[in-house]
């Protein structure tokens, strides 16, 4: 399992609901993703239309949940939520569809990993609003159709890649989730820190947002951290030096890697001579599951140029490691 100190993945004990940005104007960062959906918001409520369905890909962390929130708050409409692998049967989901008012948003979490009897199902929904069930077995079975109340689907995915093409091909609006900059991530961390009632310092956010892997949840995450760091040592203010301090205690380095992405370089660099080396070999030397190196692990690494990703496999470029304090093997070609 992911036992990173500060993951991006979402846990049970979730609870940065609280700092969850309400309304598009709240909401920092993914500037072409926010503007396109205000436009098609407007024009959806103009014309009286439940909104298009719109598919946000990227990985974990970055504000695809909290962009559906914000997309069925500013439409006006209710929101229901629940995910890809929760959804078991086409009974599950027909029940979910029949359960909709008119516009609503149903989010779908992990769309890539409904199962193809399920996501046949979504097809009519999404594409006529209607339900094709099958009535009865054998000689005497007959299909119903069903309308349904339009209503706006929104899937949630860290592997566009992974859904299928008709799925893919039914969302009228596609939006891409990317990685926030320092300065974006300051923003988020000064508002978190005035939620959670905190003082803390321009140069204390710059420091927990540069090392917060550019995404939002790290960032909360590293932010209640330090808190609680300032709050042990008897600081009433988080100054940089306070969370540089409490980040190293982390193991979070300066840019933002924590022990489990070093043990991936680590891995690279040091067993396989800095690569190639196949995604399964490296899932399996780190007791990872593969969707876990890939979706949550790799994405930061190779954004941030440290790792490639090459036909063969993976690589460590030179960046990584200068970081590692190491010296590549003469023999690799950089
Ligand atoms: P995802 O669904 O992509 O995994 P979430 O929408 O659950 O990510 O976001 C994780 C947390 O990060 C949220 O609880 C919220 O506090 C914070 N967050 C995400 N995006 C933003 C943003 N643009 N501005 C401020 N906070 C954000």
């Amino acid at each position: 399992a992911d036992d990173r100190p500060i993951t991006a993945q979402r846990r049970p004990e979730d609870i940065d609901a609280a700092l969850r940005p309400q309304t598009l104007d709240e909401f920092v960062g993914q500037a072409a993703s926010r503007e396109n959906l205000r436009i098609f918001i407007e024009a959806a409520r103009g014309r009286g239309e439940a909104l298009d369905h719109v598919l946000l890909h990227g990985p974990p962390g970055l504000g695809k949940t909290t962009l559906a929130q914000i997309v069925a708050r500013e439409m006006g409409v209710g929101f229901r939520a629940t995910s890809g692998p929760v959804i078991a049967k086409a009974g599950d989901l027909a029940a979910l569809l029949t359960n909709l008012e008119p516009h609503d948003v149903l989010f779908i979490d992990e769309i890539h990993r409904l199962s193809p009897a399920v996501e046949e199902i979504l097809y009519p929904a999404m594409e006529d609003r209607a339900l094709d069930l099958m009535i009865g077995e054998g000689p005497s079975a007959r299909s119903v159709r069903i309308d349904l109340p339009p209503f706006t689907l929104i899937g949630a995915t860290t592997r566009a890649g992974l859904v299928t093409t008709p799925l893919r091909d039914r969302f009228g609006i596609p939006l891409r989730l990317i990685f926030y900059t320092v300065p974006e991530l300051e923003s988020v961390v000064r508002r978190a820190s005035q939620l959670l009632a905190m003082d803390l310092t321009d140069d204390g956010a710059h420091e927990i947002a540069s090392r917060a892997r550019g995404t939002p949840r790290i960032s909360g995450r590293l932010l209640r951290r330090v808190r609680d760091f300032a709050a042990v040592a008897g600081h009433a203010t988080v100054t940089a030096k306070i969370a540089d301090a409490a980040l190293n205690r982390l193991e979070v380095d300066n840019l933002g890697l924590d022990s489990m992405d070093r043990r991936y370089l680590m891995m690279i660099a040091d067993i396989y001579r800095g690569g190639p080396v196949g995604i399964e070999t490296l899932a399996a030397g780190l007791s990872e599951a593969r969707d876990t190196v890939e979706d949550v692990i790799e994405p930061y690494l190779i954004q941030s140029g440290l790792v490639a990703r090459t036909a063969r496999g993976r690589m460590l470029n030179a960046s990584a490691w200068k970081h590692l304090g190491l010296t590549p093997p003469a023999t690799q070609v950089q």
